[in-house]
């Protein structure tokens, strides 16, 4: 689970890490009483986006202006009339697609004077099977750029969990970052903060770029990007409440509210398969063939007939998807159950795409008779080549 820029800034400030004071504006009357409840004589207004990449994003309204999604501002006024540009508007950076993202919350908090743009990060190393810190001296908006041209600028370190986060830890990434003086201390301070926080609060992520030297040398967070680990956010209420699930993709969101592991993809072949091995194998198939899948979704092993047919209804609701391939290796899942929510999600709302079924194993005759006497008008297929090269066959000719 993500959240917000202010909102991940908030905890960084529970947590003791150096944020400037800031206010989340969500309607453009509040903007000009947030600005002036700050210092100036800086201020910067941030479109607040489950994106990065903001710095260097554009806006599809000309009215917004061209300057991303990320401005300066030398007064109230201005600060205000910034927000105003930007809320509800639709902000395309890097990471959103071309489609980009409407802007429903903006952010105003007092600007830094910038020495340099560091980069640090904190991950869950599955290799080292620890939590990691990533550094780099060469933080701001190109870190992309760092890593694919000179990887050697990226620094890691990992920390063995028997002793915990400990004193050198945050020395040593002092000296990757090239500190010195007081910002040694104050980096021991922030990456211990960091690692307390990662682990209080269950997160399998965050990202501070830039983290800055202020012109006054100090080490302040100008950015912040947390992820949650979904599987344990009902661990803490205060987290779960700063879901936003207006930047949620709403097909994955109506999927999770039946308890279907789905994720929206780009292509055009909806996927309707039970175990995440065979998803991906199915999803790898398809792509074999010359296609792309427009989803993972794996119904899971006991699903119900309802929750196949919800699971069906969010598929076909997906204008991108042009052809649908069933691929069922029953085991614990009945086949009879699938072709039963299969025929009644294509009962309520019809289909108009081509459907390939394969279906295999546990009461693959009875799911076989129920497919054939409705009168669904599906292309069957034997097994997972021939299902996935009849269904690029039906969508592309
Ligand atoms: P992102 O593009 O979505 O990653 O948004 P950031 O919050 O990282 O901001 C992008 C860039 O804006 C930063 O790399 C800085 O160069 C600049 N920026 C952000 N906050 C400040 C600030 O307080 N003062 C100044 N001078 N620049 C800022
Ligand atoms: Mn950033």
């Amino acid at each position: 689970m993500n959240i917000h820029e202010y909102q991940a800034k908030a905890l960084l400030q529970v947590y003791g890490a150096p944020v400037s004071d800031g206010r989340a504006v969500l309607r453009s009357e509040e903007a000009k009483s947030a600005a002036g409840a700050l210092d100036g004589p800086l201020w910067v207004v941030k479109a607040q986006i489950h994106a990065g990449g903001r710095g260097k994003g554009r806006f599809k309204e000309p009215e917004a202006g061209n300057e991303g999604g990320v401005r300066l501002a030398r007064s109230v006024a201005e600060a205000e009339a910034e927000a105003k540009r930007m809320l509800g508007r639709t902000l395309v950076t890097r990471q959103t697609g071309p489609a980009g993202k409407q802007v429903n919350r903006i952010y105003i908090e007092n600007g830094s004077g910038i020495d340099r743009e560091l980069y640090l990060a904190l991950l869950v190393d599955r290799n080292a099977g620890r939590i990691g810190f990533v550094c780099s001296t060469e933080g701001g908006m190109d870190i992309e750029e760092v890593a694919a041209a000179t990887p050697e600028k990226i620094l890691t370190l990992t920390v063995d969990p028997a002793t915990g986060f400990q004193g050198f830890h945050g020395r040593r990434i002092a000296f990757m970052l090239g500190l010195e003086g007081k910002q040694v201390r104050q980096c021991v301070e922030l990456t211990k903060s960091l690692y307390r926080l990662f682990i209080e609060k269950d997160l399998e992520m965050i990202e501070i770029n830039p983290l800055v030297i202020t012109d006054g040398g100090d080490l302040m967070c100008l950015d912040a990007k947390m992820g949650f680990d979904g599987n344990a956010v009902h661990r803490h209420t205060d987290i779960a409440e700063l879901r936003d699930i207006s930047e949620e993709d709403p097909k994955e969101l109506e999927a999770s509210k039946f308890d279907l592991n789905y994720i929206a993809l780009d292509g055009e072949i909806g996927c309707m398969v039970n175990g995440a091995g065979l998803a991906m194998a199915t999803m790898d198939i398809i792509k074999l063939y010359g296609a792309e899948p427009a989803n993972f979704l794996d119904v899971g092993g006991g699903a119900t007939k309802e929750k196949v047919k919800e699971a069906f209804k969010i598929i076909t609701s997906d204008p991108n998807v042009k052809g649908i391939l069933v691929n069922i290796f029953g085991g614990i899942m009945r086949c009879d159950i699938i072709a039963d929510g299969v025929v009644s999600a294509v009962k309520e709302s019809g289909l108009d795409v081509p459907l390939v079924v394969r279906l295999e194993g546990t009461n693959v005759d009875e799911g076989k008779r129920i497919i054939n006497q409705s009168d669904l008008d599906v292309i069957a297929a034997d097994d997972l080549k021939d299902g996935a090269e009849k269904i690029v066959k039906a969508v592309k000719g």
